[in-house]
């Protein structure tokens, strides 16, 4: 049985757990990552799924990543390399128009105008009204939560500076709030008229959430994907060269080399106690590690509810551990493809702009509505709400010369199917009606299919070890955000083990390729 000393240990190697390991490391603490599986990256990765293809397993585009942390880490140098997308979608319909969306305001106005020239002026309205909230929220996810329960002095003079950021908005608060909180569907209905540019943006507030646009806590949802920037430009997303697996694959080389040691294969199973503070962890074949400080970048399900004997927590921290929701309708399909799609709103199957951003296939709102009403009943959608994107049309890295690789986001398979288990016939069906969709509108699509890769919330759970499939390590309703993330009087990524904390997407800000909580939780244990 093996038996080492760190000063710190990280349970999973997730992009979050790499980035606190490599802060700790930066303050010259000795740090041992443990990864479950045979590559670090957690959500964030490019694996060779046939050869010659890097396909971005699970998360397909990036925005969010703090650029602070870029610099910090100089990730740079270790082959941090965002590719821009312009336009940043394409939106074909059925009846032959298509809607470019995210190649600058004033072209966005353009073609928005296509649809509906009230829908135009009012665009760079929205897109304000967006960027006033942001202006609150945003600073935010940087800080760290205060402790509702027993709030130090320090964290409520820096609630007292988010209220103020809030009263700044004087009149705009009321619609501020209806994003934070509300629905996404009214808001877009009360902007917008022309059902093609709200079905685009709608999409945006359903990732990863089992909701329609219609439910409250979609707007934020919509509102957490125009966070972010690419190369200092505000609400770009990009590919990553060589897929996702490129970002967390620099900050694994930043961290070999500032002294993380980095293990694969090495499933924890126990997160070990005495006298209610941490000493260390043992993995599933038995060796343990030893170290005072622990950052685990694993859900709450597995922290609290595997890894530890709930005696040694408090009884109402395990009920609100309980209480955390995972429910998910996520499905990724990943795709080797011959050739490019060609689209009857705009042929051609050469890389050209309606094949560099994301596609959404999606005629209105109510067609989401639906989908989700199938989902709800405990049933995959008859017609799945679909988004696509074909990273190789601008990375040649990522697929073998003259192929293709198609991500395809889907919704909404339901972790638990009202009739039974998820069964390979079941995963094809879905898979199925996915690419009926995608061939109604590129003729050709699924002749062109030359292999698939179906991961349904079951296969991403056990994957990447995604409870219940949620993409985001939990739910992102507001009642599961910020000060209230994982769970109030836990939000400062502290646990009621001393010693233990909590340094992935579980903590605030929650989901996404940030690297926010990591690093929220690296300045928490410097300074424990
Ligand atoms: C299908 C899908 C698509 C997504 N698309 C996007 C996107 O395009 N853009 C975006 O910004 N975000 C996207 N997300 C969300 C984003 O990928 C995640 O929120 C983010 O990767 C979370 O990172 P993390 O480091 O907090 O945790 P994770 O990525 O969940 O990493 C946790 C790590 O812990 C490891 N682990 C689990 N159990 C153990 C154990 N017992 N012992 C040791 N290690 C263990 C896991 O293997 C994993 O490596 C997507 C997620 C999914 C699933």
């Amino acid at each position: 049985m093996a038996a080492s000393k760190y000063d710190a240990i990280v349970i999973g190697g997730g992009h979050n757990g790499l980035v606190t390991a490599c802060y700790l490391a930066k303050a010259k603490w000795k740090v041992l990552v443990l990864e479950r599986r045979y590559i670090v990256g957690g959500a964030c990765v490019s694996e060779e799924v046939w050869p010659g293809y890097k396909v971005s397993t699970a998360a397909y585009v990036n925005s969010l990543f703090r650029p602070e942390i870029v610099r910090d880490l100089n990730l740079r140098d270790y082959g941090f390399e965002p590719i821009e997308r312009n336009p940043a979608s394409f939106s074909p319909f059925l009846d032959g128009r298509y809607l470019f969306m995210g190649t600058g305001t004033s072209k966005d106005v353009d073609e928005i105008a296509k649809f509906s020239k009230r829908d135009a002026e009012n665009y760079p309205k929205y897109e304000a009204m967006l960027e006033r909230v942001a202006s609150v929220v945003e600073p935010t996810l940087t800080q760290v939560p205060p402790n509702l329960i027993h709030p130090k002095l320090g964290q409520l003079l820096e609630m007292g500076k988010m209220g103020k950021a809030m009263q700044k908005l004087g009149p705009a608060m009321g619609e501020a709030i209806e994003v934070l909180t509300g629905p996404a569907r009214p808001i877009l209905d009360r902007w917008f008229e022309s059902e093609q540019l709200k079905a685009t943006i709608a999409t945006d507030a359903i990732i990863g959430a089992f909701m329609a646009p219609s439910m409250p806590g979609t707007a934020y949802v919509l509102f957490h994907h125009v966070m972010g920037e690419t190369n200092g430009k505000r609400g770009v997303w990009s590919y990553m060269r060589g897929g996702m697996g490129g970002l967390t694959q620099s900050i694994a080389k930043a961290a070999v080399d500032l002294g993380v040691e980095i293990r694969l294969e090495a499933e924890v199973a126990k997160i070990l106690t005495r006298n209610g503070a941490v000493t260390g962890v043992a993995l599933s074949n038995g060796d343990e590690f030893y170290a005072k400080k622990v950052a685990s970048g694993v859900d709450c399900h597995l922290t609290f509810q595997k890894f530890l004997d709930s005696a040694v927590l408090p009884p109402e921290f395990n009920d609100a551990i309980g209480r955390i929701s995972y429910s998910s309708a996520s499905c990724k399909i990943n795709v080797a493809l011959d050739r490019l799609p060609s689209f009857t709103a705009l042929p051609g199957h050469d890389p050209g702009p309606q094949h560099f951003g994301t596609v959404h296939l999606c005629p209105d709102q109510d067609f989401i509505e639906r989908a989700y009403d199938d989902a709800k009943f405990g049933k995959m959608s008859q017609q799945p709400v679909v988004e696509c994107t074909m990273p190789s049309s601008l990375d040649d890295t990522i697929a073998p010369p003259g192929k293709h690789f198609m991500s395809m986001f889907t919704q909404y398979a339901p972790y638990a199917l009202a009739d039974g288990e998820w069964t390979d016939a079941k995963r094809n069906e879905y898979a199925d009606r996915c690419f009926d969709i995608v061939e109604q509108y590129a003729p050709g699509f699924k002749a062109s299919v030359i292999n698939r890769q179906i991961l349904t919330p079951v296969d991403l759970e056990n994957t990447f070890g995604l409870t219940g499939g949620s993409i985001f390590q939990g739910a992102m309703p507001l009642h599961q955000l910020f000060m209230f993330r994982p769970v109030p009087g836990y939000a400062s990524y502290n646990t009621p083990i001393k010693g233990l904390f909590m340094c992935g997407a579980a903590a605030h800000p929650g989901g996404g390729v940030m690297g926010a909580s990591g690093w929220n939780a690296a300045r928490v244990m410097l300074h424990s």
